[in-house]
């Protein structure tokens, strides 16, 4: 069974986050320790899937979500023109640390120091 994380806590306002972006399927929130000038996280609001290895295929469409809401973000933004970076990290070797899917959004400068 899928386990509850901090995100779960930002989704129901819990604890606090700076919430950027919200439809029916997903949030947007500004990364807590910020690896470029602009870092956004965008999470599936009404499932639990720990890792991308966790996706079935009937949950495929959620992925799209996410990245539709982060270009959304990136293009109000103003920052789709010079461009950004999406990101998802798996599992250990990827370094990830919170255990429901999530897509790292990173932009606002020339991105190649810039990892997550
Ligand atoms: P991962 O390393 O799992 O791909 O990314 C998890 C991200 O969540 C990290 O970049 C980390 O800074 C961020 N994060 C962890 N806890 C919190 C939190 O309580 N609030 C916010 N806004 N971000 C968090």
């Amino acid at each position: 069974m899928s386990q509850e994380t901090i995100f779960s806590k930002i989704i129901r306002r819990e604890i606090p986050a700076t919430i950027v972006y919200e439809d029916d399927e997903v949030l947007g929130f500004k990364d807590i320790a910020p690896k470029a000038p602009v870092h956004v996280l965008f999470i599936p609001k009404n499932q639990i899937i720990p890792t991308l290895d966790d996706l079935r295929a009937e949950q495929a469409p959620l992925i799209g979500r996410l990245a539709l809401a982060a270009a959304a973000y990136a293009r109000e933004q103003g920052l789709a023109e010079d461009g950004y970076r999406i990101v998802m990290n798996c599992r250990e070797h990827a370094g990830q640390t919170v255990f429901h899917i999530h897509m790292h959004l990173l932009a606002g400068a020339a991105l190649g120091d810039f990892g997550v």
